[in-house]
C-alpha cells in the first residue's frame, strides 16, 4: 500500500543532521513507492533541500520564519502541524534526537496519534509497518503496529543506512506560508558546552572513559585517539560524578545512547546502567586492569591493561594505518 510519508529534516548550525538521511530511508520503506515529503523548519533552510531530495525525498516543503530561528517545542508544532494538514500524509518520521524526543509525543498528542520511539529497524509485513525498538535498557527488541491514524516514529541515530547519495536526483522545493503564533518561549542565546569535535550520539567511533581514567587530564590520551580515528569522547556517569568531564558526554540509561561502529571502553566497569547506552554498539573494545570486569562480557575484543599504556599505543598504531 503507497503511502505518503513527510520527513523532518533535522538543521544543526546551517548543516542537516545525518539521522535526517536514515529518517528518509525509513519514510521511503514506510511509503513503499509512495510520496517521500521532505520537512524543513527555520528561519533560512530552503538551500538544504536538494541534499534531502539526493539521499531520497521526492520533494520537499520548508516552513520559515524568524520566530523558527532556534528550535523551540512551541514553534515547531506549529509547522509541523501545519505541514500536516496541508499534506495529510499517512506516515511522519523523525530522528531519536533531543529535538525528535521533545517534539514528537506533541505532535502525537495534538493528532491523537500513535507514537513509536527509537525505532532501530522497520520493514513491511502483512500491510503493515513493522517498527523494533529496543525495551529493557537494550536487553530485548519489541516489534510493533500502529493499527489506526498517522504513522509517527522516531529513529535512532546511527542504525538505519541512509540510502546513498544521488547527486542526479531532482525535485521540487515549496515554501508552506504558516503564521507563526507569538511563542510562549524564547531562546535568547545558545551556548555551547562542547564546541568542537564529532556529535557523540552520531559518532561512528566513541572512545569512552570511566572512573579509571582517574582525572580530567586523564582523558587526554582518549582524545588523541579519538582525534585520530575522527572520533567522539564519551563518559561513563562514574567519570561524570567525579568531575574529570561534563555530563554532556555521559553514556547510559539516564545519559545518551550511542550505537557506533566502533565503541572503546577505557576504564569503565561496565554497570548495567552504562551498558544500555552503548551495548548495541556494533563492535566494542574493552580496556580494563580488572580480567573480571563486567565490560568484558559485551565487548568483542578485551584488552586487560592499563588504559595509561594501552591508549597511546593504539594511538600510535592507528596513526600508521591513517597516514
Ligand atoms: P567504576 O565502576 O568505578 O569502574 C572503573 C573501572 O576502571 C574498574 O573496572 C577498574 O578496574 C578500571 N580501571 C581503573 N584504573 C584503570 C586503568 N589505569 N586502566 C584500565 N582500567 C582501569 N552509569 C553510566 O555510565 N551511565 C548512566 O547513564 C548511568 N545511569 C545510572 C542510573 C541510575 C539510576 C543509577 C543508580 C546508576 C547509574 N549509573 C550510570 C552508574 C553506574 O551504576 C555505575 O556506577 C557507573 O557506570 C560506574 O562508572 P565506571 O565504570 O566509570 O566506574
Amino acid at each position: 500500500m503507497a503511502r505518503k510519508v513527510l520527513v523532518l529534516g533535522e538543521v544543526r548550525d546551517g548543516s542537516l543532521r545525518n539521522v535526517s538521511f536514515e529518517a528518509v530511508s525509513a519514510a521511503k520503506t514506510m511509503a513503499e513507492g509512495g510520496d517521500v515529503i521532505g520537512l524543513l523548519i527555520g528561519e533560512s533552510v530552503a538551500s538544504l533541500a536538494p541534499q534531502l531530495i539526493q539521499y531520497g525525498a521526492d520533494r520537499v516543503i520548508t516552513v520559515e520564519d524568524a520566530k523558527l530561528k532556534s528550535y523551540t517545542s512551541d514553534g515547531y508544532a506549529q509547522a509541523v502541524l501545519a505541514a500536516v494538514e496541508a499534506e495529510q500524509p499517512e506516515g511522519l518520521v523523525m530522528g531519536h534526537t533531543a529535538l525528535g524526543k521533545d517534539l514528537s509525543p506533541r505532535i502525537a498528542a495534538k493528532l491523537g496519534a500513535g507514537l513509536i520511539s527509537d525505532v532501530t529497524a522497520l520493514e513491511v509485513a502483512g500491510g503493515n509497518v513493522v517498527f523494533t525498538r529496543p525495551i529493557y535498557s537494550g536487553k530485548a527488541f519489541e516489534k510493533k503496529i500502529i493499527t489506526a491514524g498517522l504513522l509517527l516514529a522516531t529513529v535512532r541515530p546511527n542504525n538505519i543506512a541512509p540510502l546513498a547519495l544521488d547527486e542526479s536526483r531532482t525535485g521540487e522545493t515549496k515554501s508552506l506560508a504558516v503564521t507563526i503564533k507569538d511563542l510562549r518561549t524564547t531562546i535568547k542565546e545558545v551556548v555551547r558546552k562542547a564546541a568542537e569535535g564529532v556529535d557523540l550520539s552520531e559518532a561512528k567511533v566513541v572512545i569512552a572513559g570511566g572512573r579509571g581514567v582517574k582525572s580530567a587530564e586523564g582523558f587526554k590520551p582518549l582524545q588523541e585517539l579519538a582525534k585520530v580515528l575522527g572520533g567522539a569522547v564519551g563518559a561513563s556517569r562514574g567519570a561524570c560524578d567525579a568531575d574529570y568531564c561534563d555530563y554532556s558526554l555521559q553514556i547510559g540509561q539516564t545519559g545518551k545512547v550511542v550505537t557506533p561502529d566502533l565503541y572503546i571502553a577505557c576504564g569503565i566497569s561496565g554497570a548495567i546502567q552504562h551498558l544500555a547506552g552503548m551495548s548495541n554498539s556494533k563492535v566494542i573494545v574493552a580496556i580494563n586492569k580488572d580480567p573480571e570486569a563486567n565490560i568484558f562480557k559485551v565487548a568483542d575484543y578485551g584488552i586487560v591493561g592499563d588504559l595509561f599504556e594501552v591508549v597511546p599505543l593504539l594511538t600510535e598504531e592507528f596513526k600508521k594505518l591513517t597516514v
